[in-house]
């Protein structure tokens, strides 16, 4: 496999695991996300489209819907992130 390919793994593993462990170590979530972000941008590979939606882009915190961010659908998608009001849009899937 290539470099490229084992960084895309370890992302969607990070990712899945800040998944699991936000209900009870959010700030672990977090540096989950961070790491993954880190990753991302040293081996030059971009963040999967749904993961992408899934950490504020200000302050790079783990994002749950109905937890700690709010989900709006009007004819664009909008993320606000609760913990610092980072407003994020996206086009609907189409
Ligand atoms: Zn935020």
């Amino acid at each position: 496999m290539s470099i490229r390919g084992i960084a895309l793994e370890r992302i969607k593993i990070l990712f899945g695991r800040a998944e699991l462990e936000f209900e009870l170590h959010p700030e672990l979530s977090h540096r989950y996300v961070e790491l993954a972000r880190k990753i991302s941008m040293k081996v030059n590979v971009p963040i999967p489209r749904e993961f992408k939606r899934r950490s504020c882009k200000r302050c790079k915190h783990y994002l749950v819907p109905g937890r700690n961010c709010r989900v709006r659908v009007s004819n664009r998608v909008r993320y606000t992130c609760l913990d610092c009001g980072h407003v994020m849009r996206f086009e609907k899937p189409k």
